[in-house]
Order: C-alpha cells, then sequence, then structure tokens
C-alpha cells in the first residue's frame, strides 16, 4: 500500500498535523478545510473503503466512532458536529483509505 497518500501519513513520509494517534486510529487536520473545525479519522490498518469493512473490522470500527465526541470536543465543539464518510466515486472519496471527516464550527457548509 506504499502508493496510499494516508498510509505515508500515518508513516510521516507525507507531513501532517497530528490531532490524536492511538494504536489502531490516526487523527489529523484536512489540508483544504471545509469548516473551522475539519479532521480526517482514518484506520492505521489500510482499509480502502467503508464498503471493504469485514466483521473482523468491528472492534476498529466502534472504537474510532466511540473517540469521535471527544476529539470533537478536543477542538472546542461542544455544541454538537457533523460527520461524513464518502464511499466510492459515486459517493465523492477521492482518497482509497478510508476516513471519517468531522467537522463543526464556522462556515459549516450544508450538503452539496
Ligand atoms: P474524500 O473526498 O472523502 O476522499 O476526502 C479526501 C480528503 O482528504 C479531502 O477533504 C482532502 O482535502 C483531504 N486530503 C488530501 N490530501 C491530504 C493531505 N496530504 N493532508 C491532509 N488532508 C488531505
Ligand atoms: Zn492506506
Amino acid at each position: 500500500m506504499t502508493d496510499c497518500i494516508f498510509c505515508k501519513i500515518i508513516t510521516g513520509d507525507i507531513p501532517s498535523t497530528k490531532v490524536y494517534e492511538d494504536e489502531l486510529m490516526y487523527v489529523f487536520n484536512d489540508i483544504n478545510p471545509k469548516a473551522n473545525v475539519h479532521l480526517l479519522v482514518i484506520p492505521k490498518q489500510h482499509i480502502a473503503r467503508l464498503d471493504h469493512l469485514e466483521q473482523s473490522h468491528q472492534q476498529l470500527i466502534a472504537h474510532m466512532l466511540l473517540k469521535l465526541p471527544e476529539l470533537a470536543k478536543s477542538q472546542g465543539l461542544d455544541n454538537g458536529f457533523r460527520t461524513i464518510i464518502n464511499t466510492g466515486p459515486g459517493g465523492g472519496q477521492e482518497v482509497d483509505h478510508l476516513h471519517i471527516h468531522l467537522l463543526g464550527g464556522k462556515n459549516l457548509p450544508g450538503f452539496h
């Protein structure tokens, strides 16, 4: 998976602004933020898309989802936040490494 840009971000081969990291996941600022807060939450394991998840990933995906409120609070989002997962070309996914967008704060856009 050496040509996956998010795998390279996890290893540090591509720089990123890290917000959080543990043994299962890595969180960083989106390079082209769509709102005042725009994080990308990714598994360290290379999983290309949401529809590539398997039963064996249950604990991993639960761990990522359960971490979101804490991440949002750490960014000052006390009043709620938005999460988006684009899947495949039909969903507008541009980077083929599963990622959860966590957005909030001023300038939060509508759906488009
Ligand atoms: P998606 O369209 O759901 O695949 O979203 C991919 C996201 O990755 C976009 O919001 C990009 O701005 C973001 N992105 C692409 N390259 C980088 C990078 N090197 N560092 C941080 N974010 C990136
Ligand atoms: Zn990857």
